[in-house]
């Protein structure tokens, strides 16, 4: 048995507000087996990307209290409290967490838009987001990977259209770009947080699809990451479905959409037309 890709221990996201502190994750755990993929569902404000960013190490130096672990791939993102053995639990500086992100843990996020500079064209973007972290890459190499990437991605004449804006592209296709921006480095997990709700039905299927064929192809772990039960249903192992910061299902994805546990699991599905 490898180890998992992602471990999480008694995971506590705490962020101050003008009402007092609000809990936001309370005390969640989980893995991600090495090529597994995992959903992470629940209604809006359940936690669910505050937990995604926390997994990238993006809650850190903020004025969120996080405590509990996250390893992924080995980097410890978060440890606190002490080793079964009364040590400290180690903890990453932040270098190593920065040289993680997009190498180890790619994250894409809901709004492609948002995720994308207007003014620069993707190439360029995709150019800077290999460059951060392989600084030795010439220019040439990684617009080359940029093509490779774009194509991968199901970009039609990505040599053509690296050069194009991002608002030059369909949701879709700009949601594509986005996911060429997060294989970039070849991450051992890709994480997508909502990456079709902004897209419409036959879309959203479109790039579902394409997830799994890279994580298939690639041999990558996904964490897919949606409000939406029926949208993770066909593309992930395990599901757990999160209310109020806490995991009150999870389970093979097949028995949780078939005999939810939970009636909160079974109101999410009933809310789906
Ligand atoms: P989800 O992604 O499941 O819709 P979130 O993880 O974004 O939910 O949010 C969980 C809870 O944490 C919500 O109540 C949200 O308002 C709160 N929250 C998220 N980020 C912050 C922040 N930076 N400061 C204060 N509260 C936050
Ligand atoms: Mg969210």
């Amino acid at each position: 048995m490898t180890d998992p890709v992602v471990k999480v221990k008694d995971l506590r996201i705490t962020f101050p507000t003008l009402e007092g502190r609000i809990t936001a994750v309370d005390g969640i755990s989980f893995e991600v087996p090495a090529g597994g993929a995992l959903g992470i569902v629940g209604e809006s404000g359940s936690g669910k990307s505050v937990t995604s960013l926390a997994l990238m190490g993006l809650h850190r130096g903020t004025k969120a209290d996080v405590s509990g672990e996250i390893t992924v791939t080995g980097t410890s993102i978060v440890g606190t409290g002490t080793t079964e053995e009364g040590g400290a639990v180690p903890q990453a500086g932040d270098r190593e967490v920065r040289a993680m992100r997009g190498n180890d843990i790619a994250m894409v996020f809901q709004d492609p838009m948002s995720s994308l500079h207007p003014q620069y064209t993707i190439g360029d973007q995709l150019v800077e987001a290999f460059r951060i972290h392989r600084p030795e890459a010439t220019a040439a190499d990684a617009r080359k990977r940029a093509v490779e990437s774009l194509d991968r991605v199901g970009i039609p004449e990505p040599g053509r259209r690296i050069n194009s804006y991002p608002h030059e592209f369909s949701g879709g296709m700009r949601q594509r770009v986005l996911i060429a921006m997060g294989l970039m480095c070849d991450p051992t997990v890709l994480l997508a947080d909502e990456p079709t709700t902004a897209l419409d039905v036959t879309v959203q299927a479109q790039i579902l699809d394409l997830l799994d064929d890279l994580r298939r192809d690639l041999g990558m772990s996904l964490i897919l990451v949606s409000h939406d039960l029926a949208v993770v249903a066909g593309s992930v192992d395990e599901v757990l479905v999160m209310q109020k910061g806490r995991i009150v299902e999870r389970g093979d994805v097949r028995r949780v959409l078939a005999e939810p546990e939970h009636p909160y699991t079974a109101a999410l599905l009933a809310a789906v037309p």
